[in-house]
């Protein structure tokens, strides 16, 4: 098997039939005998998956994945990664936002000898400013707190070889942040810039609340630096909590002129239990992925599917 393509799916029906058409394009032009595109659908509410199915009707090369429920881009990812088979493997969104074409060039590095080429970002169109503010401040904001180099302004598009996957898959951790990973494991990695254009139908699947986790998922999993900062925060407030004690003791005991200090001890208060309740919080969100992986949960159920593992 020359190449995986892996789709993750969550209501994307007005994309898919273009989708298939342009990928099925693609292999031909790149003259491959065998390849496969693996759609997983993340628990759609639309027609995705019966759509999907009709195609694969058609066309032998389209295995699909069905969820039980959605279970997010990141796993729908990583369940098209379990059932790969090919030597090289292409993670696509199927909103058409990626564009498939890009294959050919990243293609054209692997030959040169590199294990993973992914897509750059040049410009983005056609997204919210709230959106491409919040991305632009995050990944630059985790590129300076984490000791591994996640590259900036790129996503899953990418084209992995199988010794990359084939380690992938080896790690345990539940809350996936692929490209983190892929950036850790290392071996010879190298990108091709695009332009982002707009997705072609249907409404984006990654709402804010998705957007959060995912890039706590990123922070967490790849860096102490928020648990530091509690505990420097932690140092800072207490040596200054003890400046302001000797002031305290100074004024009370021996210049004598203290006033009520209604203000600076609800200052100090208020302070004090928001840096607390900040530690805490940051505490509790290391503290929940651990748990995660200590449960060990299967990743994702499947509902149906025409892959044979
Ligand atoms: N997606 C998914 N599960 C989700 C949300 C999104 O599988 O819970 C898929 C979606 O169908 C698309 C890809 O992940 O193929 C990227 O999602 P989207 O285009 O909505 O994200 P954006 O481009 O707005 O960041
Ligand atoms: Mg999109």
């Amino acid at each position: 098997m020359q190449l995986s393509i892996i789709i993750p799916i969550y209501n994307e029906e007005a994309n898919i039939v273009t989708l298939h058409r342009r990928l099925d394009a693609l292999v031909k032009t790149m003259k491959l005998s065998e390849y496969e595109f693996i759609f997983i659908n993340d628990g759609s509410r639309d027609r995705s998956i019966q759509l999907v199915k009709g195609l694969a009707e058609t066309d032998k090369a389209i295995k699909y994945i069905d969820f039980s429920r959605n279970f997010g881009h990141q796993i729908a990812v990583t369940a098209g990664l379990d059932h790969a088979k090919g030597n090289r493997i292409a993670i696509i969104d199927a909103d058409l936002q990626d564009p498939p074409e890009l294959i050919i060039e990243m293609f054209a590095k692997m030959d040169e000898g590199f294990e993973v080429v992914y897509a750059k970002r040049r410009r983005r169109s056609g997204e919210s400013f709230m959106k491409l503010l919040t991305a632009k401040v995050f990944y630059r904001l985790l590129a300076r707190i984490t000791s591994v180099e996640i590259p900036v302004d790129t996503g899953d598009f990418r084209v992995i070889d199988r010794k990359v996957l084939e380690i992938l898959k080896k790690m345990p951790e539940q809350n996936k942040y692929l490209r983190g990973q892929i950036a850790w494991i290392g071996f010879r990695q190298t990108y091709v810039e695009y332009d982002r254009s707009e997705r072609a139908g249907g409404q984006t699947g990654y709402t804010y609340s998705k957007m959060i986790r995912f890039a706590l998922d990123g922070i967490t999993s790849f860096s102490d630096f928020p648990l530091k900062m509690a505990t420097m925060a932690g140092f800072t407030v207490s040596g200054f909590a003890f400046l302001l004690l000797l002031y305290v003791l100074y004024t009370r005991l021996i210049s004598g002129d203290y006033v009520e200090g209604w203000a600076s001890t609800i200052i100090s208060v208020l302070f004090l239990g928001g840096i607390q309740l900040i530690s805490l919080g940051i505490i509790g969100e290391y503290l929940s992925r651990l748990g995660a992986n200590i449960r060990n949960r299967p990743l994702y159920i499947v509902n149906e599917t025409n892959t044979d593992k």
